[in-house]
Parts: C-alpha cells; sequence; structure tokens
C-alpha cells in the first residue's frame, strides 16, 4: 500500500497485513492457554477494536461470549481526569472473567477507567487485549495483559484506527509521515 493520503495528511505502511496476522494469532494463542475453562466475557470496545476483535475472534478457540460497548462522546471530569460514561453493556459481570479488546493503548486513561468499571460491576477477574500498544507514552499502572504491537509515539491509522473518521478500512497499520 506504501503512501495513503486521507484528507490533509500522509501516511506510510507501518505493519503489513501478514505482520499483524502474526501479532494477532499470538493474542489468540495466549488467551486459549491461559483461559481454557474461565468462560470469558470479550468486551469489544467500539469503535476502533471492531477489526482487530474480528480477526481475534476467529482465533479464540475456548468457549466464550463476546459484546460491544462503547463510551458516549459528553464525558464529565473528575480529579482522577476524565470519566467517561460506558454505554451497550448488559451483561451481568458479577465473578466473570473479562477481557477488554482495544485498538490502541496510549496513555493507558481508557483502559484505566474501563477496568475499574468492569471490576465495580463485580468482574473477578478484568484482562485487556490490545492490537497496538505506545508503552512511551503510557501513565497508568494498568498495563494491557496482550498486546499485539508495541509501536513508538507516532499517529498511526488504519485496521480499524482512524483520521478524522477516515480510514478504518484499511487493512494494514499506517504511520502519518511527519
Ligand atoms: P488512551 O486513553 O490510552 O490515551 O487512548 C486510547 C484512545 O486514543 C484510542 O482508543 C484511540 O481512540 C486514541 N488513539 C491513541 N493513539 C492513537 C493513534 O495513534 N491513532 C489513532 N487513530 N487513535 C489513537
Ligand atoms: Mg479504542
Amino acid at each position: 500500500m506504501a503512501r495513503v493520503t486521507i484528507l490533509d495528511k500522509t501516511f506510510e505502511t507501518s505493519y503489513p497485513e501478514s505482520q499483524i496476522t502474526q501479532a494477532v494469532a499470538k493474542v489468540a494463542d495466549a488467551i486459549n492457554a491461559d483461559l481454557d475453562g474461565r468462560d470469558p466475557l470479550f468486551l469489544c470496545v467500539l469503535n476502533g477494536a471492531f477489526m482487530f476483535a474480528a480477526d481475534l475472534m476467529k482465533r479464540v478457540s475456548i468457549p466464550s461470549k463476546i459484546s460491544f460497548v462503547k463510551f458516549a462522546s459528553y464525558s464529565g471530569t473528575q480529579s482522577t481526569g476524565v470519566i467517561k460514561q460506558l454505554i451497550g453493556l448488559n451483561e451481568d459481570l458479577t465473578g466473570r472473567t473479562v477481557v477488554i479488546i482495544e485498538d490502541i493503548v496510549d496513555t493507558g486513561i481508557t483502559i484505566e477507567n474501563l477496568v475499574k468499571q468492569c471490576k465495580e460491576k463485580g468482574a473477578a477477574d478484568v484482562r485487556v487485549a490490545t492490537m497496538l500498544f505506545k508503552p512511551g507514552n503510557c501513565k497508568t499502572p494498568t498495563k494491557p495483559d496482550y498486546v499485539g504491537l508495541e509501536i513508538p509515539n507516532d499517529f498511526i491509522v488504519g485496521y480499524g484506527l482512524d483520521y478524522d473518521g477516515y480510514g478504518r478500512n484499511i487493512p494494514e497499520i499506517l504511520t502519518l509521515v511527519q
């Protein structure tokens, strides 16, 4: 795919489909080994994680369920930072093993908030599987348990991630050309 222009910006392929496929398989293998017999509930965080969740779940071979959640666009501010309201979670989490599926963990604030909300709803074990992780930017003690690819602190699009709503359908991961 090489270079792609989205709106006013140019992006370049960093991770081709073959590398993404390998990374997804690695995450699925680890989950299959760790959570066999635990009947986990996967929670796909929309919109960004839709593509990773689809590919990952095709390789998850243990009995499990998947559901889809989203954060409301409005947010309230507390001393701990921005707390966003979670919508679409109808499942009873009491005593469950929950695996949050994310597209990317950057500062870590989103997953920290989501892990906390799942625990408040009674989940016994909450884990995070993310396609991408920027360890250089992560400011929270909550780290992802399963990581597809560790990446530098650059802005990326594709494989579910967008630039102003565009680029989510690109099957590769592209980096902004500075
Ligand atoms: P965090 O709360 O970990 O800082 O941020 C997570 C969210 O920030 C992601 O779900 C995603 O929406 C957005 N984000 C962080 N880095 C990038 C990036 O490089 N590209 C895109 N498209 N979104 C990003
Ligand atoms: Mg996300």
